[in-house]
């Protein structure tokens, strides 16, 4: 292995397998060797319904493997389309294509004893054969079934073929949609026993997709909690990445702060034309830099989310509170032994989930709900905890907080409206903790309630929900407040600043802004002062009340990996 912590992987498609000519490749291959450290490359035999002949595969094979670097097999399920990167997704109600996944994952998986498939083994085929074979059912549970069926019928194959080979399933940066078109992690997880995370998260604001920048780190827990010890690894690119270099560096730096096994750069061909040239030396730069200290860190920690299999709601909002600087441990499974739970939209597919709501809340603890999910419960049962009505769309253009006598203690005036949904909460049943306001009316944005011993935190999630990300820095501070309870560790910044906690009291923050950005960190009961993780410095912190702050300013797209002088954060 190249690094201490993690193995690295460079991904080879089909075009790169078929059109490199590996006799004189290398002296183009010095560039890579120089910059990064890769361990393995997986080379691509079939993509666009087109195979690699095994003759092509050897020579890849034999350059890669007298470097000292493993060969392992990539699929990419995918139907010709009109381009090179124009993609049709296979039909698999189609005789056709059934017989050619076969046909590819046999060929494969006697070349290979490890294959990972490209996240386009999905289907969006809506043909006259589709529409007759789903019937009455819904597209989400049709795909659903047909691809659990698919996966065994590849595994089953692939194991005829060679009886050692592990056939890794990746899952797509699209968390929420996978049903849609048949990803089915409940089930697939089991049929093939190893999962991989694309944590291309790209450019949040100009790509088609809908996807925080912390997702790539947020995916990477949820898929590690599905299975645990079996998410071999995180995946991603330098696609959209140019125009700001550090967002392929965020990409880096947060597959690995999730712990990743294994990094894979995709791919070889991309590095090879000059425009993306530059993301090697990038990516060679991110993970010495990471693997320096990666080793000190423990188990990634965070606040319990809920988000069970196959679930859909709240559009991709979860990954938008770890940009508030809230860190989240997404699960698949209803933590019930966590403090705090945090359920969005999609929970509402847990056909219990009222009663696992009293449940955590009569054990003394706080259950977070979007107004989404509020929404969606109202008639289930959850006016028996809280009663709430909801009207429209409403516009807000400034922000309280913090109850004080009839008012607030904090308020500041937005630069433009904010338009949020509009709840109705029962005077004296729930309390507004953050409001905004418009006009000479006021609406939640927070608000908390109890109920038996425990607590329910309503947290309103705005039309637009990278609005939050306007919220002023006293209103960001309830929310985490709220929502972070007893933590240890926490911070106070404008959102745009993440953090990401460990079991041994090790942490990083990392600013996703473009500017530099006062940071104060808060932890609770030490008396100790924080070391910089890479350099050994020390950040000397101010003592209040048993608690000690830091003040930092962190630099635009920068972060800091932090410890305790004393080896830890006390008790
Ligand atoms: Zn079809």
């Amino acid at each position: 292995m190249n690094y201490k912590n993690f193995s690295t992987a460079l991904f080879c498609t089909v075009f790169d397998v078929e059109h490199i000519d590996w006799g004189t490749f290398d002296d183009p291959f010095r560039f890579i060797e120089k910059n990064a450290g890769i361990d393995k490359v997986y080379l691509e035999t079939y993509r666009a319904e087109h195979f690699v002949s095994a003759d092509r595969i050897n020579e890849a094979r034999k350059f890669f493997e007298k470097k000292g670097i493993s060969c392992s097999g990539g699929i990419t399920f995918s139907a010709k389309g009109r381009t090179s990167w124009d993609f049709r997704s296979f039909c698999y109600s189609n005789q056709r294509y059934v017989d050619e996944m076969i046909k590819v994952i046999e060929y494969t998986a006697a070349l290979f004893d490890e294959i990972i498939l490209d996240d386009f083994y999905f289907t969006n085929c809506k043909c006259e054969m589709c529409i007759r074979e789903k019937g009455d059912t819904s597209w989400d549970d049709y795909r659903t079934e047909k691809l659990r069926e698919m996966s065994k019928l590849m595994v089953k194959h692939a194991k005829l073929a060679n009886k050692n080979v592990r056939v890794i399933i990746k899952y797509p940066n699209w968390y929420d949609d996978y049903q849609h078109t048949g990803y089915n992690l409940r089930d697939q997880r089991e049929i093939h026993g190893y999962l991989y995370t694309g944590t291309e998260t790209r450019d949040s604001a100009l790509t088609q997709q809908n996807l925080p920048r912390y997702l790539s780190y947020f995916l990477m827990r949820y898929i590690e909690t599905a299975m645990p010890g079996k998410n071999m690894g995180g995946w991603f690119d330098p696609f959209d990445c140019s125009h700001n270099l550090n967002s392929y560096l965020e990409q880096a730096y947060l597959t690995m702060f999730a712990k990743s096994r294994e990094v894979t750069l995709f791919c070889l061909g991309a590095f090879m034309r000059r425009d993306f040239r530059q993301f090697v030396p990038l990516a060679g730069f991110a993970l010495e830099r990471v693997d320096a200290f990666l080793g000190k860190l423990g188990n990634p920690s965070g606040i319990a989310c809920y988000k069970p299999f196959n679930s859909e709601g709240d559009n991709y909002f979860l990954p938008a509170l770890g940009m508030l600087g809230i860190p989240l441990e997404p699960t698949p499974f209803f933590p019930e032994d966590a403090d705090t739970v945090i359920l969005s939209e999609s929970a509402s597919a847990d056909a219990d989930i009222i009663d696992r709501i009293k449940g955590q809340l009569k054990k003394r603890k706080t259950v977070v709900i979007t107004s989404t999910l509020a929404k969606a419960l109202h008639d289930r049962g959850l006016r028996d905890i809280v009663d709430l009505d909801f009207g429209g769309t409403v516009a807000i253009r400034r922000i309280a907080s913090e109850m004080l006598l009839c008012g607030y203690k904090n308020y500041a005036d937005l630069s433009s409206d904010i338009l949020v949904p509009r709840v109705i909460i029962r005077t004296n049943d729930s309390w507004p903790v953050v409001a905004g306001q418009g006009g000479e009316n006021g609406y939640p944005l927070l608000t908390e309630t109890t109920y038996a011993e425990g607590k329910l935190i309503v947290l309103v999630v705005p039309e637009r929900y990278s609005d939050m990300y306007a919220y002023p820095v006293f209103a960001l501070d309830s929310i985490r407040c709220r929502i972070l309870g007893k933590s240890r560790i926490t911070i106070s910044a404008p959102a745009g600043v993440g953090i990401f906690l460990y079991d041994n009291n090790c942490f990083i923050v990392e600013s996703f802004l473009a500017r530099t950005t006062p940071v104060t960190i808060t932890v609770r009961n030490t008396n100790e002062d924080i070391i910089d993780l890479e350099t050994g410095e020390k950040v000397e912190g101010r003592g209040e009340g048993g608690n000690r702050t830091f003040t930092l300013d962190l630099a635009a797209s920068t972060f800091r990996a932090f410890g305790f002088s004393g080896g830890n954060a006390g008790t």
